[in-house]
C-alpha cells in the first residue's frame, strides 16, 4: 500500500493519542490529533470571553481562529502558543459543547481531510472512522474502564503540573463521554468496520504491538 490512513476512535482518555504517537513514530505516519484542534478551538473562545454554552457566538469566531498542529506535538492557535493551555481542566471541561457544535464540526474536519492528504497517517478522535475519514484502510476503536481512563488522566496532568483530584477527572471524562456520544452531528461511536480494542488491562507496549498486529493484517495485500 503507497498511502496508508489510520483511523483511532474512543472516549476520552482511552489512551488513543498515546499509542498513536508511538505506531506514527514507528511507521513513520504523521499522527494528527483532532482532539486538540477542538481543544485550541475552544481556548481561544475562552481567550476571547465567549460563553461556550452561546453557539452562535462561539461560531463567529470561526474566521478568526487559525490551528496549527507541529510533528512536535507544539499547537499553534491564532498567533499563540498553546501546548499546554489546552490540557487545563477549563478547556476539557468546556470543549464537547464547542465540538457539539456543527458549523465548528465542519470548519476543523476540512482542515483534519486536507492533512490526512499529504501523507500516511494515524488521526486519532471521536469521529474518523465514522465521519472524518469513513474510507480509512484502519479503523481501531479504543476503550477502557471509566476508573482506568481517569486514573491514566489523573497520572498524566500530575506529571505534567496540572492540577486537578482524580473525583474532578472521573467525572470529566463523563460528562465528555455523554456529550460525545448523544450530540446529532457526528457523534462518537464505533464504525462499523472498526476494530474494538479494550486496553484496561493492557500496557501501553501490549496496545501497540495489539494495534501493530491489527494494522499488518488489515493492510496486507
Ligand atoms: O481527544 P481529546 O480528549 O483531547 O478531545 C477533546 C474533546 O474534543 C473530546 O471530548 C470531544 O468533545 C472533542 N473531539 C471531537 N471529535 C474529535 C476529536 C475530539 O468531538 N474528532
Amino acid at each position: 500500500m503507497s498511502k496508508v490512513v489510520i483511523a483511532v476512535d474512543g472516549p476520552a482518555a482511552a489512551g488513543k493519542s498515546t499509542v498513536s504517537k508511538i505506531i506514527a513514530k514507528k511507521l513513520g505516519y504523521t499522527y494528527i490529533d483532532t482532539g486538540a484542534m477542538y481543544r485550541a478551538y475552544t481556548w481561544y473562545v475562552l481567550f476571547k470571553g465567549v460563553d461556550p454554552k452561546n453557539e452562535s457566538e462561539c461560531v463567529k469566531l470561526i474566521p478568526e481562529v487559525e490551528i496549527e498542529l507541529y510533528p512536535d506535538g507544539k499547537v499553534m492557535c491564532s498567533g499563540h502558543d498553546v501546548t499546554r493551555p489546552i490540557r487545563e481542566p477549563l478547556v476539557s471541561s468546556n470543549v464537547s459543547y464547542i465540538a457539539s457544535y456543527k458549523a465548528i464540526r465542519l470548519a476543523l474536519v476540512e482542515l483534519q481531510r486536507k492533512m490526512a492528504e499529504k501523507s500516511s497517517v494515524v488521526m486519532d478522535g471521536r469521529d474518523i472512522g465514522t465521519y472524518v475519514l469513513p474510507n480509512a484502510d484502519v479503523k481501531i476503536f479504543q476503550i477502557a474502564s471509566v476508573e482506568e481512563r481517569a486514573k491514566r488522566r489523573y497520572k498524566e496532568n500530575m506529571e505534567k503540573g496540572i492540577k486537578c483530584t482524580y473525583e474532578e477527572i472521573v467525572a470529566d471524562v463523563q460528562n465528555r463521554d455523554r456529550i460525545d456520544s448523544s450530540r446529532a452531528f457526528a457523534p462518537l461511536k464505533p464504525a462499523e468496520d472498526s476494530v474494538q480494542l479494550d486496553t484496561s488491562n493492557l500496557t501501553i507496549e501490549e496496545s501497540v504491538d495489539a494495534i501493530l498486529k491489527i494494522i499488518e493484517e488489515k493492510t496486507k495485500k
